[in-house]
């Protein structure tokens, strides 16, 4: 299992899929499925993080 490198910006709390479409199950009048768009609240739907290491830094 290939490991991820350590320095990629990719946010962890989505690995990097911001945004994800939620099928309600309901359908809208015009017959289309009506879906929430959640977007990761750590990375602002970027898919992108700030480094650990920045974090810890800053003393
Ligand atoms: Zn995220």
């Amino acid at each position: 299992m290939p490991q991820r490198a350590q320095n990629t910006r990719i946010c962890r709390d989505c690995d990097g899929f911001a945004t994800a479409a939620i099928t309600t199950g309901t359908r809208h009048a015009d017959g289309t499925r009506a879906t929430l768009t959640i977007t990761c609240p750590t990375c602002k739907g970027t898919g992108h993080a700030i480094p650990a290491a920045a974090l810890t830094r800053t003393r």
